[in-house]
């Protein structure tokens, strides 16, 4: 056996995959089981996009792209910036990468080392703390509360920050809780920052067009004292229903952008050429696709979350933003995972324990609603037979 590294006894990893491979093993047995545990829209990626990436391939882009990404994709992104944030970005510090994921891998590498902390949201996506601890840097959680809506608090997240702190990550809106953190909460912590100046951010933006209720997006993008020090991620993903395409994009600060950019040649050399062709034609091309996903998004948020609402012991605020709703269920008297698990296989309905995202997660679920309206009543009837019928494990 090969001596490997010891970070390797501290990555971890997303276990809604796991749920995924074990839906779909129970499905291929026979199985009825409804999905609600992954976290991808359960749309097409819209025709003219696909059909961008097969002329693409026809018209022979075949070869190797620049490492930071066709000059013309990273205009576009300036471009749409700029049209959705009034923004000015330099193409020069865009990268385009594969997936949004990729972006955090890299920031967290920059910054992460022994003897440096890193706050994270807890709630939050499994992957920051998984890269964070793999760097040997300090994971210091940063509490996403229930009762602030699942947002921020500047207050609390200037309080963590010490000496040691190299990075913030910021993710709004929010997975796994749909949480949307106001502007005045955003003013205040970028307010507090300025007393910081060493402290780099990282704002996940992946989920930023879908916001529910006439909310509007606050990109980090639109802070000028933090923009020497700020990382943007977002990407393709979520927004075009592209997650398989793995087509994501960052903006950094000029003096990490050569680093993002080494890592870049050092790693994947760059994206698939017709992926980023299609990604072009996504920025430029029509974008009714969005407001339609989101207002179906929609619908189904309010069919979640008065079912959740209505089943024994579970209350669930409503999500401002993303696909989840993240209901607590402290009631029930059921620990998150051994609900999650029971639910898959007694009951044919994937969800995600809330622990999976953190230790704050405890007492929660997550559920995707990136499915149809019909499976969404299925899985919310089985849970509450289930309910109804079990006593907690
Ligand atoms: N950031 C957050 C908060 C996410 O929820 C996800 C995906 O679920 C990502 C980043 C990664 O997106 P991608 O699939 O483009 O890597």
């Amino acid at each position: 056996m090969p001596r490997t590294i010891a970070a390797f006894d501290r990555i971890g990893e997303e276990n809604a995959f796991a749920v995924l491979a074990r839906a779909t093993a129970l499905s291929a047995q026979g199985r009825d089981i409804v999905n609600l545990g992954i976290g991808q829209p359960d749309f097409s990626t819209p025709p003219h996009i696909v059909e961008a990436a097969v002329k693409a391939l026809r018209d022979g882009h075949h070869g190797y792209t620049p490492a930071t990404g066709i000059l013309a994709v990273r205009e576009a992104i300036a471009a749409d910036l700029a049209r959705r944030y009034d923004v000015t970005v330099s193409p020069d510090t865009v990268l385009i990468v594969p997936g949004g994921k990729v972006t955090m891998f890299m920031a967290i590498l920059m910054f992460g080392e022994p003897g440096a902390d890193i706050l994270y949201p807890d709630p939050g996506f499994p992957i920051y703390r998984s890269m964070i601890e793999f760097t040997g840097a300090r994971p210091i959680p940063v509490p996403i509360r229930e009762q602030n809506g699942f947002a921020f608090s500047a207050e609390e997240t200037l309080a963590l920050i010490t000496p040691a702190t190299r990075l913030l990550i910021l993710n709004s809106p929010a997975n796994p809780t749909g949480g949307v953190t106001p502007k005045a909460q955003i003013d205040k912590l970028v307010t507090g920052l300025e007393r910081h100046p060493d402290v780099a951010v990282l704002s996940d933006e992946i989920y930023d067009q879908m916001l529910y209720d006439g909310e509007a997006h606050v990109c980090l993008l639109t802070y000028p004292s933090i923009r020497d020090r700020l990382i943007l991620l977002n990407g393709w993903s979520k927004t075009y229903a592209m997650t398989g395409w793995r087509m994501g994009y960052s903006v950094w600060p000029k003096s990490l952008h050569e680093f993002s950019r080494k890592l870049a040649v050092n790693s994947y050399s760059c994206v698939n050429a017709a992926a980023q062709w299609a990604g072009l034609a996504a920025l430029t091309g029509p974008q009714d696709s969005i407001a339609e996903m989101v207002a179906e998004f929609d619908r189904r948020r309010q069919i979640v979350v008065a079912g959740l609402n209505q089943l024994p012991g579970i209350s669930c605020a409503t999500p401002k933003g993303a696909f989840y709703a993240f209901p607590n269920i402290a009631r029930t008297g059921w620990k998150a995972k051994a609900l999650a698990s029971s639910l898959l296989e007694d009951a044919g309905v994937a969800v995600v324990g809330g622990p999976d995202f953190g230790i704050l997660g405890e007492g929660y679920l997550r559920l995707s609603y990136a499915n149809s309206a019909e499976n969404i009543r299925k899985a919310l009837d089985r849970m509450g037979e289930f309910l109804r019928s079990r006593k907690a494990a």
